[in-house]
C-alpha cells in the first residue's frame, strides 16, 4: 500500500487533466482531481463548445440572405439573444455532467474546491490536505486585458458568452483566434462590430496569403476591421462606452470586448514554494514527457504554453498518463498539428507557412489557388475561396496546407492526415476529386505560383 492517499492529484477538471486522470485510473491509479468551478474547463465551459455554438448561430443571417438567391422569400427573422445564450448554457450543463461522470466512472474520487500545492506530495483543498505520489498540474489559462485605463470596462471571452443583452455596437481588440471568431459571431448576429489590429496584419504566425485573404473576406462580410489602431482609453458616457484609439480618434459602442490572449493559470497555486519552475508568461516549464523541474509534478495543457489547443491538451495528458502510470514512456508530438479558426469565412492550416518552409526547407513550390464558392454563384455573395499547398521542392513533399472559406476545419482534418503520412504533391495529384466541392482543388492544383 502506497504511502500517499492517491497516486495521482489531478489540478483542474478540464480537457487535458480529464483525459489524464482517466486514463491513469484505467492504468490502475488510484485518482483524484480538484475543480474549483465547472468541469469540461475552458473548452466546454467557456471556449471552443459554446463558441461553436455561436458561430453556428450567427450562420443563420448569412443563410437566410443567401435563400433568395435559390428561390426563397425569408420572412422577417429576429434573433432573441436570451433565448441562444439559454439553450447554449443547457448544452453546456449537459456536457459538463458527462465530464463529471467521466471521471466518476473511472472510478476517481471527485474534489469540489481550488487545490493548492503545500510540498511536493501534498495539496490542500477544502483546507483539508490530501497527499499523492504524483501531481498533474492542469489548470489551464485565462484571458488577459490590456493594461489600459477603463480596462475594468471591457469584457473578455468569458463575460461575452453570459451578456444579458447583445450589444449593438461592440468594438473587439485583437487579430488572433478569439478576436476573429467573435467579430465574426457579433456580426453574424446584427451588431456593428470593429475589430481593431494592434499590428500590420490580424493571425500573426499564419501564412501571409492566409491573413490577408481573411482580412479581406472579413471586411467584405461587414466587419469594419482596423489594423495598426490599438485602444487607449474607455470611459462610461450616458448610453454607452467612449473609446479613445491610438489615431486620436473616439468611438461610442455598448461594448469593448478584449480578445488580446491568454495567461497560465498559476497564481497562488503554490508552485514557487514547492520549486516548481515557471517562465516569465507563468507557464508551468516541462520536459517532453510534461515533467516539471520537480520530479514528482507534472503539467499538461494552456498552462504549460505549448500550444494551447484542446486536442493537444488531452494527448499531452494521455502521455502523461501512460508514460507514469501505464509503464509506456511516450512524448505528446507536438508536430504537424492542425488548427482552425472559426472566423467567417473558417480558416484551416495544417504545417508549416509559406514563410516558415522557405526558412525550414530552402527551395519550395507554392500552388494557390482563389474561387468562388459554388453557393455564391447562385446566392450572389461576395465571397472567394482561398486555398494553399507548400511543397518541399527537393523532396516533393507537401509541408503545409491552408485554407480560407466555408467548412475549412472540415477540410484541412482530412488534408492534415496525409501531411502526417509525409504524402507528396504527385499523391495528392493521384487522389481523384470528389465533384462538385470545394476540397477537390487541393487534388488538382497544376500551377505553380511563379516566384
Ligand atoms: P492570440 O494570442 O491568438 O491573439 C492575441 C491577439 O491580441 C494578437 O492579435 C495580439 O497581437 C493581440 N494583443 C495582445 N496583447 C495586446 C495588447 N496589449 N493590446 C492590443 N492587442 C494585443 O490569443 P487569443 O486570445 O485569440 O487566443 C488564445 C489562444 O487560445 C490561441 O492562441 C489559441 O491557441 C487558443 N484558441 C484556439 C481556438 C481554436 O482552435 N479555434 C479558438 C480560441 C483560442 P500581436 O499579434 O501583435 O501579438
Amino acid at each position: 500500500m502506497s504511502q500517499y492517499d492517491f497516486d495521482l492529484f489531478v489540478i483542474g477538471g478540464g480537457s487535458g487533466g480529464v483525459r489524464a486522470g482517466r486514463i491513469a485510473a484505467g492504468h490502475g491509479a488510484r485518482v483524484a482531481v480538484a475543480e474549483e468551478y465547472r468541469y469540461g474547463g475552458t473548452c466546454v465551459i467557456r471556449g471552443c463548445v459554446p463558441k461553436k455554438l455561436l458561430v453556428y448561430g450567427s450562420e443563420f443571417s448569412h443563410a437566410f440572405e443567401d435563400a433568395a438567391g435559390f428561390g426563397w422569400s425569408v420572412g422577417e427573422s429576429r434573433f432573441d439573444w436570451p433565448a441562444m445564450i439559454a439553450a447554449k448554457d443547457r448544452e453546456i450543463g449537459r456536457l459538463e455532467k458527462i465530464y463529471r461522470g467521466l471521471f466518476e466512472n473511472a472510478g476517481a474520487k471527485t474534489f469540489d474546491g481550488r487545490a493548492t500545492l503545500k510540498d511536493a506530495h501534498t495539496v490542500v483543498v477544502n483546507d483539508k490536505a490530501v497527499t499523492a505520489g504524483t501531481i498533474l498540474i492542469a489548470t489551464g489559462g485565462r484571458p488577459v486585458k490590456p493594461a489600459i485605463p477603463g480596462a475594468e470596462l471591457m469584457i473578455t471571452s468569458n463575460e461575452a458568452f453570459h451578456l444579458k443583452e447583445m450589444p449593438k455596437r461592440i468594438i473587439v481588440i485583437g487579430g488572433g483566434y478569439i478576436a476573429c471568431e467573435f467579430a465574426g459571431i457579433f456580426n453574424g448576429f446584427g451588431a456593428k462590430v470593429t475589430q481593431l489590429y494592434r499590428g500590420e496584419q490580424i493571425l500573426r504566425g499564419f501564412d501571409h496569403d492566409i491573413r490577408s485573404h481573411l482580412a479581406g473576406e472579413l471586411v467584405k462580410s461587414g466587419i469594419d476591421l482596423k489594423v495598426k489602431t490599438d485602444v487607449t482609453k474607455i470611459e462610461t458616457v450616458a448610453g454607452g462606452l467612449l473609446v479613445h484609439l491610438t489615431d486620436g480618434s473616439t468611438m461610442e459602442v455598448d461594448a469593448v470586448m478584449a480578445a488580446t490572449g491568454r495567461k497560465p493559470n498559476t497564481d497562488g497555486l503554490g508552485l514557487e514554494a514547492v520549486g516548481v519552475e515557471t517562465d516569465a508568461d507563468g507557464a508551468v516549464v516541462v520536459d517532453h514527457y510534461s515533467r516539471s523541474s520537480v520530479e514528482n509534478i507534472y503539467a499538461v495543457g494552456d498552462v504549460t504554453n505549448r500550444i494551447n489547443l484542446t486536442p493537444v491538451a488531452i494527448r499531452e495528458g494521455h502521455a502523461f498518463a501512460d508514460t507514469v502510470f501505464g509503464n509506456t514512456p511516450r512524448k505528446a508530438d507536438h508536430n504537424d498539428v492542425p488548427a482552425a479558426v472559426f472566423s467567417q469565412p473558417s480558416v484551416g492550416t495544417v504545417g508549416l507557412s509559406e514563410e516558415d518552409a522557405r526558412k525550414a526547407y530552402g527551395e519550395v513550390d507554392v500552388y494557390r489557388t482563389t474561387f468562388r464558392p459554388m453557393r455564391a454563384t447562385v446566392s450572389g455573395r461576395d465571397e472567394r475561396i482561398l486555398m494553399k499547398l507548400v511543397v518541399d521542392a527537393k523532396s516533393d513533399r507537401v509541408v503545409g496546407a491552408h485554407m480560407v472559406g466555408p467548412e475549412a476545419g472540415e477540410i484541412i482534418q482530412g488534408i492534415a492526415i496525409a501531411i502526417k503520412a509525409k504524402a507528396t504533391k504527385a499523391d495528392f495529384d493521384a487522389t481523384v476529386g470528389i465533384h462538385p466541392t470545394a476540397a477537390e482543388e487541393f487534388v488538382t492544383l497544376r500551377e505553380k505560383v511563379k516566384a
